[in-house]
């Protein structure tokens, strides 16, 4: 499934999230994680904030979450999106993970139906460059 419209660029993977978006091409959401003191991070980065360690894991998040904000975007940032709209940005939180939170949009929703710490859970859609990337609906 396209979610983003063709014209859309999708994400491009930067040396420090390579990792995350490669496990999301197999429909693996994982967050990094500090393999010395166990914080979690994200976006992906070099080293721990915690405690500056260039050491990390990836470790698998749950398929479910809980929306922690979101606004509804009602005018189009790109000619391509224009039949989307009203669309939500969602911030995705992850308690267990630190917790971590994820920037994604709650594909099912319209105006009115969300709350704050409502469950979403995991899905998975395609952008315009054949990324795969993680959304989510409501619970
Ligand atoms: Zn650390």
């Amino acid at each position: 499934m396209h979610y983003m419209p063709e014209a859309v660029p999708g994400p491009e993977a930067s040396f420090d999230d390579m990792a995350y978006w490669r496990n999301c091409q197999k429909k693996k959401l994982t967050f990094q994680r500090c393999a010395d003191c166990g914080t979690f991070r994200h976006p992906p980065g070099p080293f721990c904030s915690s405690c500056q360690s260039a050491k990390s894991e990836w470790v698998e998040a749950p398929g479910e979450g809980r929306l922690f904000s979101y606004t509804f975007v009602y005018h189009p940032a790109h000619p391509a999106v224009k039949e989307r709209v009203p669309y939500n940005v969602s911030v995705i939180e992850f308690p267990d993970f630190g917790p971590v939170r994820l920037i994604s949009n709650v594909i099912d929703a319209t105006p009115g139906e969300l709350e704050f710490g409502m469950k979403v859970h995991l899905v998975w859609g395609e952008a315009g460059n054949g990324q795969i990337i993680p959304l989510f609906e409501k619970a």
